[in-house]
């Protein structure tokens, strides 16, 4: 797991935020006139940003909590009446929870797109529903909003009631599992998101700050994962030729690099189909992101791959490449159904009979730097023409 993206950062700025909230009295003028600033800020950046990169969850989440800064604001206790603030503050931390665990589960559709503007219009009717309920008076619901009925020590006054205590215990169960299994850091950021605007409602005075600091921390995940986009390869998930070409530019001292190439790849592709061409690259990467000894894979090209290994030589990591080689070799890779059934394969390979197992084999070149290779760039063109040579001399074997 990326522990800085999705756990580092969203704890410092939480950290950052309980301390403004705690100084909030003692603050130097410039930064009380930042932190009035703030939600405003990471508002409209994050909105701007969200339509840039089409992030139509990430626009939303933020929609949805400056609505319920602005109503927690205008409600906050003592500046409105009594009872029209608490049932608004009720209505918010019941909502809220609700929504943000809507948005990060559901699927991207875009912003400006006709199910991100539905998406928008179900966000709008909430608050619009809840000044209904309350303009109709309806007694049922603004005494269940306020029920309290979990066991325990009664609560103090204006602690969060229970209907909402519930909706953001169901939130932070269903989003963290979403995070545990999806791994992403959007799923990780609405995860932090909840238990920022949770902290909004809890500490007295500070929900603006907090429901702020939650947006910030979706906004700096959607900026993590456009920028990490660019150097991951989407199939194989993968670092990709980009992310390789930095990196190799960038080493000093001893290093070890592997060129690994799927031996007749194109007649995977040409027997069975794209479809398990894709599902067979997903395969050989996953192995190669199992090497051991410090060991960097990327995704170089269509079928080739590279793997770095700082501070080794060539000598050093040949029994790993061999072990690599022949885990490739023995691990039969076996046919199962294309990835989108539904959708009629373009190419019509005849689909052989699941059941069927492929075997598939790769080559690989590997070079150090030494006296002879001083440059990166030689010691990749080295493990290339190393590769070369494993393919002429008959595939499936480690030559370096
Ligand atoms: P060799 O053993 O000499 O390496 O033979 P080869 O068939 O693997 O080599 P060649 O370079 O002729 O073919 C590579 C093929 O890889 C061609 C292309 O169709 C396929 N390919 C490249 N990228 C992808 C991809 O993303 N998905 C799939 N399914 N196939 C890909
Ligand atoms: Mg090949
Ligand atoms: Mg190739």
């Amino acid at each position: 797991m990326r522990v800085v993206p999705t756990v580092i950062v969203p704890a410092c700025l939480l950290a950052l935020t309980a301390l403004a909230a705690r100084e909030s009295g003692r603050l130097p003028e410039e930064a009380a006139a930042f932190l009035r600033l703030y939600p405003w800020l990471v508002a409209t950046a994050g909105v701007l940003l969200g339509l840039w990169f089409r992030r139509g969850r990430v626009v939303l989440a933020l929609v949805a909590l400056s609505l319920a800064g602005l109503t927690l604001a205008r409600f906050a206790p003592g500046t409105a009446g009594i009872e029209v603030g608490r049932y608004a503050r009720n209505a918010v931390a019941l909502l809220l929870p609700l929504d943000l665990a809507w948005l990060a589960l559901a699927r991207e559709r875009g912003t400006l797109t006709a199910s991100g503007l539905a998406r928008l219009g179900v966000l709008a009717v909430q608050p619009a529903a809840a000044a209904f309920l309350w303009i109709s008076y309806h007694p049922g619901a603004v005494a269940w909003l306020e029920s309290r009925f979990l066991p325990g020590r009664a609560s103090p006054e204006g602690a969060v009631a229970h209907p909402a205590l519930v909706a953001y215990a169901a939130a932070l169960v269903t989003v963290g599992l979403a995070w545990a299994v999806r791994r992403t850091t959007l799923d990780a950021s609405f995860t932090w998101a909840l238990i920022a605007s949770f902290l909004g409602l809890v500490v007295a005075g500070a929900a603006t700050p907090y429901l702020a600091t939650a947006g910030l921390i979706l906004v700096v995940a959607l900026l993590e994962t456009t920028l990490s986009m660019a150097f991951r390869d989407g199939l194989t998930s993968l670092p990709s030729r980009r992310a390789f070409d930095e990196t190799v530019a960038q080493l000093s001292g001893r290093f070890a690099i592997a060129m690994v190439d799927i031996d007749h790849f194109k007649a995977v592709n040409d027997q069975y189909g794209h479809d398990v061409g894709d599902q067979v690259l997903r395969m050989v990467a996953a192995r190669l992101a199992a090497v051991r000894g410090g060991a960097r894979s990327f995704r170089v090209g269509g079928e080739e791959f590279a793997i770095l290994f700082p501070k080794r030589r060539a000598k050093e990591v040949k029994a790993e490449l061999e072990s690599l080689r022949a885990a490739v070799a023995a691990s039969g890779f076996a046919l199962r159904a294309p990835d989108r059934p539904t959708r009629k394969p373009k190419r019509t390979a005849p689909r052989r009979h699941p059941g069927t197992t492929i075997s598939v084999t790769v080559s690989i070149g590997v070079a150090e730097r030494g006296t002879r290779l001083t440059s990166p760039e030689e010691v990749v063109k080295a493990a290339d023409d190393a590769l070369y040579r494993a393919k002429r001399a008959g595939r499936d074997r480690v030559v370096g």
